[in-house]
């Protein structure tokens, strides 16, 4: 799905040298290099702050903690996506609501958002799924009406823009109250293990994020409020250092093998290619198909038997998940999460396929449909 090691051959000196003087220095908590990433990556993204955290899970998890969410508040998010975005707030004691997404570009919609709201609502959790944002502009604009905090969970989508109805750009996890993304390897942005960070504009919040992801300490040994162990390694924050220069030229190599799977794909009946929407750029983090007529598994399996790897994310809609049956929404009705469950499929997306990958891949995907 993912080929780490050749973008690693790419731009080996670069990381081997940033390793080695960390090494070097022997810094491995707290080094110099996680202040020097959070400032490159808050100037990339245009935001104040940037706090890195051990994983992303952890970034949400932080995120809500410094929001001060109690135990019985609502927060509104969708049935489909990686369980991290919902095991957090029940974890917290938090009462997590789920809505459909849309079917087409397959995020949270204003719509569904709406519907949900009682008064014990606090906060609503925008996934940026598969590398495209969700339409942020009427998500604030609700959640201003409503006086809702917003928890952007951008960890698939670091890098991605969304663009206001002026015309006006913001990358994914700067809109909202605070923006929470994940490291790990395979992301758009991945380390070499675990790791995440939470990004806002709101130095306060961004104060508190940062003493909870330290045992609640600001100065050494005092600890204000109940916090966690969560910290980006040393390690990690250099190799994202260099990571980071390349962000914008790896999503576009993405972006690339997405347009050339469209152009195979867009005339086969009974494949419905990614929706591109007019709020916001796609960088890919998965190339997700959806596949008509109960076809979907057996075009994995065809995958399968020709050496191509592909996902299902996600197989099964929270609302059906074990862990969550004693929950409000367990069991209820999500027409459009149960239908994308039995269609969606993924295909190999990364920063290094080349034209006789995507060739062999498109080819063995339309001799399923020949
Ligand atoms: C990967 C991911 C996370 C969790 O990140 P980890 O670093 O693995 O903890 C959370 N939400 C979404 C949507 C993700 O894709």
């Amino acid at each position: 799905m993912v080929d780490l090691v050749s973008q690693y051959a790419r731009i080996r000196s670069e990381i081997d040298n940033a390793m080695a003087s960390v090494a070097g220095s022997a810094r491995f908590i707290r080094g110099p290099e996680v202040k020097l990433f959070e400032e490159e990556m808050a100037e990339y993204l245009g935001v104040s702050s940037v706090i890195g955290c051990g994983n992303g899970t952890d970034a949400l998890q932080v995120a809500m903690m410094a929001l001060g969410l109690k135990p019985g508040d609502e927060v509104i998010t969708t049935n489909f996506t990686f369980i991290a975005t919902v095991e957090v707030v029940a974890l917290l004691g938090l009462t997590p609501v789920l809505t459909d997404p849309c079917p087409d570009c397959f995020n949270i919609t204003p719509e569904a958002i709406e519907r949900a709201i009682t008064p014990a609502t606090r906060a609503i959790v925008p996934v940026h799924l598969f590398g495209q944002c969700c339409d942020m502009e009427p998500l604030l604009d609700i959640a201003a009406r409503h006086n809702l905090f917003v928890v952007e969970d951008c960890a698939q989508a670091t890098g991605a823009e969304y663009i206001f109805s002026d015309g006006r750009r913001a990358k994914a996890g700067t809109m909202g109250d605070i923006g929470c993304t994940s490291f790990f390897p395979s992301k758009n942005l991945g380390c070499w293990g675990d790791g995440g960070a939470l990004f806002t504009n709101d130095e306060s919040l961004g104060e508190r994020a940062r003493s909870i992801t330290n045992h609640g300490m600001k100065r050494r040994y005092y600890h204000d409020i109940t916090g966690i162990n969560s910290r980006l390694d040393t390690l990690q924050a250099a190799i994202l250092r260099v990571k980071l220069k390349y962000l914008d030229s790896f999503n576009r190599a993405r972006s690339d093998a997405a347009a050339y799977y469209d152009r195979a794909f867009k005339p086969v009946p009974g494949l419905t290619t990614p929706c591109r929407t007019k709020y916001s750029d796609h960088i890919f983090h998965q190339y997700t198909l959806k596949v008509a007529d109960g076809r979907r598994d057996d075009l994995k399996e065809h995958l399968t038997a020709n050496g191509i790897p592909s996902m299902i994310y996600y197989p099964v809609p929270i609302s059906e998940q074990k862990a969550y049956s004693y929950l409000p929404f367990s069991g209820k009705p999500f027409p459009v999460t149960g239908e994308l469950s039995r269609q969606v499929l993924s295909l190999p997306m990364h920063t290094e396929l080349d034209e006789e990958q995507l060739e062999y891949i498109t080819g063995c995907v339309t001799d399923f449909f020949a």
